[in-house]
Parts: C-alpha cells; sequence; structure tokens
C-alpha cells in the first residue's frame, strides 16, 4: 500500500465497470457483486451513487464548501449561515459531511454510497441525509435491509463505518465499506502518513491549509479513524 493508494491519487489498485462508470478495489470487486445480488433477491437494487472518489474530485468538493459556494450541514442536514461561522466552525462542519482530501475512504476504492433504484421517485434529487434513510423516507427499506443482514449474514462482508454518531463523521446510513480490505488500509493509515501528506500539501491549493494544519490531531482522530 502506498501513500498514493491511500490518499487517492492513484487508480492502480482499482477495476474499472463500465456499466456503473465507477471504480472499485479490484479485491472487494466479487463482494460487491454477491452484495448486489443478495439485495436483488429482496427486492433492492443498489444503485452506486459514489465509489472511488480522486483526491482532485475530493480538493474540489472542499473548496467550494470551504468558500461557501457550496452549503454546509448541521448535524441534523439543515443549511449553516456561511457568513457567520469562523473558520475553525467551517473546517470543523465540513468535516462532519466530507472528508479532508487525501483523507477520505471513498480514495480506497473499498468504500460505496448506495441508493436503492427501485424506491427511487423518478426526478428526485437525492441529498444523501438521514431522513432519506429513516422509517418513512424513500429508502428505508435499503436501510431495513441492510441492518438485517448485519445482524444475519455479516453484512455479507460489508459494514457501516459511519453507523452511529461518534463527534467525528456525521452517521451515514447510505455509506457501506468492505470490512476486510477496509480495515488494511485504515490500518497503514498512521498518524506519521497522514502528517507526511499534509505536508506534501501546495497552501495554495487547499482552503483552510493552516486550519487544517493547527488542527492535524483531532482531525486524524475524530474523522479519520474513528468509526463504527
Ligand atoms: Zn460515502
Amino acid at each position: 500500500m502506498t501513500l498514493n493508494e491511500l490518499t487517492g491519487r492513484t487508480t492502480d489498485h482499482l477495476i474499472f465497470e463500465e456499466n456503473t462508470n465507477r471504480y472499485f478495489h479490484k479485491d472487494i470487486y466479487q463482494d460487491y457483486l454477491r452484495l448486489k445480488s443478495e439485495a436483488l433477491q429482496q427486492g433492492i437494487e443498489l444503485y452506486v451513487l459514489s465509489s472511488f472518489r480522486s483526491f482532485e474530485n475530493q480538493l474540489t468538493i472542499w473548496n467550494k464548501k470551504a468558500r461557501g459556494e457550496r452549503t454546509l450541514l448541521d448535524d441534523d442536514g439543515n443549511a449553516l449561515r456561511y457568513a457567520d461561522m469562523s473558520p475553525n466552525e467551517v473546517l470543523f462542519s465540513i468535516l462532519r459531511w466530507s472528508a479532508l482530501p487525501g483523507a477520505s475512504r471513498h480514495h480506497w476504492g473499498t468504500d460505496i454510497d448506495f441508493v436503492d433504484k427501485k424506491t427511487w421517485p423518478e426526478g428526485y434529487d437525492v441529498q444523501l441525509i438521514p431522513s432519506e434513510f429513516n422509517e418513512g423516507g424513500h429508502f428505508s427499506k435499503f436501510r431495513n435491509w441492510f441492518d438485517h443482514s448485519i445482524d444475519n449474514n455479516n453484512g455479507f462482508g460489508f459494514f457501516r463505518p459511519y453507523q452511529r454518531d461518534l463527534q467525528g463523521v456525521a452517521p451515514e446510513m447510505w455509506h457501506l465499506s468492505h470490512k476486510d480490505i477496509s480495515a488494511k488500509l485504515l490500518s497503514a493509515y498512521s498518524m506519521d502518513l497522514f502528517r507526511a501528506h499534509l505536508q506534501a500539501l501546495d497552501p495554495s491549493q487547499i482552503e483552510l491549509h493552516s486550519e487544517i494544519v493547527n488542527n492535524q490531531e483531532e482531525i486524524y482522530n475524530r474523522f479519520v479513524i474513528n468509526i463504527s
């Protein structure tokens, strides 16, 4: 495992799937196909909203949010007032919902955001917020199926790293991760590696650079290693 694989700067460890137009870690691909077929047997059509994301993709998301060009959300998914927030508040409110570029599990190809195509109303713009997956939400059937799969089938090799609120990343019932392969990647992602990644960043390229550097220990402890 290299720094580049862990921080989204290469696709060498990935497989490209044409029908979804997405990349997946080569060692999870068979399990991903099985998960989809198990779901389909229960009438759930897993649709990949996001799998691998590159450093550059994540940087674009990050910089838009840090400049207030994309809405920042509170813990319940309600919009925050950017103009009233300090740089420190902006930093930590972004991190509740979006990872720091280079520190996203989506860089690994082991983590996937899913919705159910069968219950996705036509024309509905998916927001990936808790209410969509709670009782009465469009994707509650998928959520309940995966809850049941965790209890009865060990999640078919997958789990939700953001299942409970641990004061790091907000609960994300749509975000599934391959247990064994992501565990290996996470154990390789040390504080030393994170520090080396930050040192290699170009300060003019990423918003909130000094705020990030000043809070690196807390970012690592709350938003990288702190999972369910
Ligand atoms: Zn995700």
